[in-house]
């Protein structure tokens, strides 16, 4: 429940950004240490990706990036190739690498906290991710538990849009459990999503 509360607080905080558009950061939680803003030894909080600011690794469009799957249209990764997600997975993978795998000793809780549920572009990226940490993990001779989760707090779980003016994608996902807090008396409920485990 703590740890909901921090997410909720820096959510919040995020909220106030102010930027139309999907923004996002990563909280990483290791071994029940919760970060706080500019905390990077123990465990880490990215800064808040903008909206387009999306660049690098997981744009799903690069030869030398993460390759895109064959359910992820090109068009679908071409329009969310700078959505926020982009970068702040590739900021949260670096940190792992980094660091946070010779820090941790028992798990790792990986969350994605956004104003919106993320695009089926970034939902594919965040399965990647995943992926990829698993795999990092290996090499780093971490036997660590990952968990990846995504948490967001739009009034439905999941939305249909079309973007792009032509392009399909659900933002959020349908079977995302509402998960309600009473933090100091601010009533409210997250999305909460967790990824299957591939451990
Ligand atoms: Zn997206």
């Amino acid at each position: 429940m703590r740890e909901l509360a921090v997410v909720h607080q820096l959510a919040a905080k995020d909220h106030q950004v102010g930027e139309p558009g999907l923004y996002s950061r990563i909280m990483v939680i290791v071994d029940g240490n919760i970060p706080s803003q500019g905390d990077d030894e123990s465990c880490y909080l990215t800064p808040v990706a903008a909206p387009k600011s999306g660049q690098g690794y997981y744009t799903l469009t690069r030869a030398d990036g993460a390759e895109r799957p064959a359910e992820i249209s090109v068009d679908e990764a071409k329009l969310s190739q700078q959505d926020s997600e982009v970068t702040t997975l590739l900021e949260a993978y670096d940190w792992m690498t980094g660091r946070g795998f010779s820090v941790a000793a028992q798990s790792v809780q990986v969350i994605l906290i956004s104003n919106i549920g993320p695009c089926t572009g970034c939902k594919a990226r965040l399965r990647i991710f995943q992926d990829d940490l698993v795999a990092a993990a290996k090499d780093a001779g971490s036997a660590v538990s990952i968990t990846v989760e995504s948490v967001y707090d739009t009034p439905e779980a999941s939305l249909d849009r079309t973007r792009g003016s032509k392009i399909p994608t659900t933002y959020g996902y349908p079977d995302a459990v509402r998960t309600p807090y009473d933090i100091s008396g601010r009533q409210g409920a997250y999305w909460v999503y967790r990824l299957p485990s591939l451990q």
